[in-house]
């Protein structure tokens, strides 16, 4: 049977043997979980022991963002949770994340400043700050995170790094549906048209990655193919469409090493985001 631990005493009296072991898997989710998350939870039961946790955290969502009408289905969570084998659920209340007179904060530099970070100001504050605590709480050895959010994983990435956190960081591939469409949960929030709509953000994803196989390596004609893909459907809004290198997400014009392109906007009241890593 699967344990739902909700406080910081509860967790120690679960976890103390696994952290005397050395050996905890952890998937941090804000629950409304789907196939994605299932695949990030199997990855780290078939590895150790896991742990996920479920919590929607309001530091990581701007003012007229979607916290309050984030979908909570805290129930069918655990069910799925227990299916892929984990062990326990952490889901605490948010003054167990942030106790009264929380005043601290997490400000990863530069990689904040671009991509989604330009749009959504104070977001990966608030997903650093967060994580951080989950960690600290949860202290696991291995921590797995979805590629669909890219930005997220470099940005808890450099934070372990620069902060000394030694939790290995995992990075899984996005998980999609048959038609290329990545899982998210909020997806749930399109009208079937808008659902159908929503593909055309894989395709340019994919007509960049063929012109890039085709030879082209200059990254103005790569997002010219993606825009191209996406003026398709004039109902979806980009808000960035952009190729930048990895890990520090510099600017380039060529693709001749690591890098990935990143597309981000707007179907109706839905955003949407997705990437793919790019090799030349
Ligand atoms: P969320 O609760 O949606 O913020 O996501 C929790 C974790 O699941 C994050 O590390 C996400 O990147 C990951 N995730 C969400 N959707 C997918 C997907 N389609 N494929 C793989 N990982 C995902």
């Amino acid at each position: 049977m699967i344990q739902v631990l909700r406080t910081e005493a509860e967790l120690r009296g679960a976890l103390a043997a696994h952290w005397a072991d050395g050996k905890l898997g952890f998937v941090p989710t804000m629950g409304a979980l789907h196939e994605g998350h299932a695949t990030l939870l199997r990855c780290a039961v078939a590895a150790h022991p896991t742990v996920l946790s479920v919590f929607v955290n309001p530091t990581q969502f701007g003012p007229g963002e979607d916290f309050s009408r984030y979908p909570r289905t805290f129930e069918a969570d655990c069910d799925l949770a227990e299916r892929a084998g984990v062990s326990y659920v952490f889901a605490p209340a948010p003054e167990v994340i942030y106790p009264p007179g929380w005043r601290t904060f997490i400000d990863v530099d530069e990689i904040t400043g671009v991509w989604c970070g330009r749009f959504r100001p104070g977001h990966f504050r608030g997903v650093a700050t967060v994580v951080h605590r989950l960690f600290q709480l949860v202290k696991p050895s291995r921590a797995y995170f979805g590629q669909k959010d890219l930005q997220q994983c470099l940005v808890v990435e450099r934070m372990c790094l620069d902060l000394g956190i030694p939790v290995k960081i995992e990075t899984v591939p996005t998980v999609r549906e048959s038609d290329g469409m990545a899982l998210s949960s909020r997806n749930r929030y399109l009208s079937d048209t808008e659902r159908r709509e929503a593909t055309v953000i894989y395709r340019a994803l994919e007509a960049a990655q063929e012109k890039l196989a085709g030879g082209q390596v200059e990254v103005e004609v790569l997002l010219a193919a993606a825009k191209a893909e996406l003026a398709k459907v004039p109902a979806f809004a980009p808000q960035y469409v952009e190729i930048r290198a990895l890990p520090n997400l510099s600017e380039i014009q060529r693709v001749e090493g690591p890098a990935a392109l990143a597309i981000a906007g707007f179907l109706g009241k839905t955003r949407l985001i997705d990437n793919c890593i790019l090799r030349s």
